[in-house]
């Protein structure tokens, strides 16, 4: 991610644009000779690199000494009801430190993505055995919620879904694990669809991933079988576009297929086989999407047909930007989980970011920000930037309102 959106496009058409082709020449140049002189990753801000860096230059101007490597292990109330959240114990290394918050103390832990517990608590298809995979850093395990829970928060749970949705990809690494891969944008292009077990599709492919992921939850399992998902290109399509992780041209894909995250063969016949999806269903799906992507389109999930689908397919691509049939072999695809990249249900607040009790009345001292509190999109996910933009401005309403107040 040194890479900022508007260069993206061009990582897709090195080799067919000139200019494309220089840029990333460029940027891969930069980001060889930053790595070569000893830095441990790219120097080069964009996104949300050059966003926590402004913030970084920020703090530093003001002279705010940043402690890493500290955990908040408790909060510490001061008075007799209604009692003050006055400062919080530290454990940094071996020390515990007690620090004592004047003006107040705002949590910011990163919600619950890494708690198992709370997992299976609010995600409905953790307790039915599905599988899950987070994005999200996996030492967020929400402790923020448990803290404020200490103290007599409580948690706004009444959330449509709990957490934003992503579909996964796992891509095994040299040390055996695997690494998750978010299926953002691929889905929506030409010459790519998503099928179940069953060979069939089952939503508009270029539905956000928090849509999409709510479509598989809703695809039933056979007896104990946890249903499977499968994102399947041409190879026209992949190399134009890449599938998951495994890039597209010039870079070659015998890795991939080696460590057996892109399944490979020269026919739909013979890739059914592989996945152990049913040919006959898989190649009557594609004979039917490929008609459908002819005419431009979609009958059955209307993919294709609202500016967010068309934004992540191939606007040189007509008469849809998102239908293209799969018709060059060799086929490729590349399994599909459920997954998410932050959590949704969180403390209550007020949008001042003040903790609510179970009366509905802010804790005195206390704040939370970013995903401990509860999302204010209430679950639903109309754009990326709902998380990070909030995160930045209920931090900054909580600041002020803690800035000033008088206890
Ligand atoms: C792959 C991916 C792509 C994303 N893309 C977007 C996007 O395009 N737009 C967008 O808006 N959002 C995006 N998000 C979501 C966004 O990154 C998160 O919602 C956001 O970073 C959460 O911010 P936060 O401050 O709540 O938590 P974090 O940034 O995770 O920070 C929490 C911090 O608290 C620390 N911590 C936890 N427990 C303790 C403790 N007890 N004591 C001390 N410290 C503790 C953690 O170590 C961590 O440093 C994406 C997420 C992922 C995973």
């Amino acid at each position: 991610m040194t890479i900022a959106g508007e260069d993206l496009p061009h990582f897709f058409k090195v080799g067919r644009s000139w200019a494309s082709t220089m840029k990333v020449a460029g940027l891969v140049t930069r980001y060889a000779l930053e790595r070569a002189a000893g830095h441990p990753r790219g120097l080069r801000l964009a996104n949300g690199n050059g966003l926590i860096a402004g913030l970084w230059a920020a703090a530093r101007r003001r002279g705010i000494h940043v402690l890493t490597g500290a955990c908040v292990e408790s909060l510490t109330l001061d008075g007799i009801a209604p009692a003050r959240v006055s400062g919080a114990v530290v454990r940094i290394g071996e020390r515990t430190v007690r620090y004592t918050a004047r003006r107040g103390v705002v949590l910011a832990c990163g919600g619950f993505p890494g708690n198992p517990e709370r997992r299976a608590h609010f995600y409905p298809h953790v307790p039915q055995g599905r599988a899950h995979h987070t994005l999200a850093p996996i030492t967020n395990t929400g402790d923020g919620l448990s803290l404020a829970e200490a103290v007599g928060a409580t948690l706004r749970t009444s959330l449509s879904r709990p957490a934003a949705w992503t579909p996964v990809s796992l891509v095994p690494q040299p040390d055996g694990g695997v690494v998750g891969y978010p299926h953002y944008i691929d889905r929506a292009k030409p010459g790519i669809i998503a099928v179940t077990q069953e060979g069939r599709r089952f939503t508009n492919e270029a539905a956000s991933y928090h849509d999409f992921v709510h479509a598989m939850l809703g695809v039933e399992g056979h007896g104990a079988e946890e249903p499977a998902f499968w994102l399947i290109a041409d190879h026209r399509a992949q190399r134009l576009y890449g599938l998951g992780a495994a890039p597209p041209a010039p870079m070659p894909l015998g890795a991939w297929q080696r460590s057996g995250y892109l399944l490979s063969a020269p026919t739909l016949h013979a890739l059914a086989a592989r996945l152990q999806v049913s040919a006959a269903a898989l190649e009557e799906t594609v004979t039917r999407f490929n008609g459908m992507a002819r005419d431009g389109s979609d009958a059955d999930f209307n993919r294709g047909a609202d500016p967010y689908d068309r934004a992540n397919g191939d606007a040189t691509h007509a008469p849809n930007p998102c239908l293209g049939p799969l018709e060059t072999g060799p086929f490729h695809a590349v399994r599909l989980w459920p997954g998410d990249i932050g959590t949704f249900v969180g403390l209550a607040t007020t949008p001042h970011g003040e903790v609510l009790d179970a009366t509905e009345t802010p804790i005195t001292g206390l704040y939370a920000v970013g995903n401990d509190a509860a999302s204010f999109m209430g679950g639903s996910y109309p754009a990326a930037g709902i998380t990070v933009g909030a995160a930045m401005v209920y931090g900054y309403l909580a600041g002020q309102r803690a800035a000033a107040a008088q206890h």
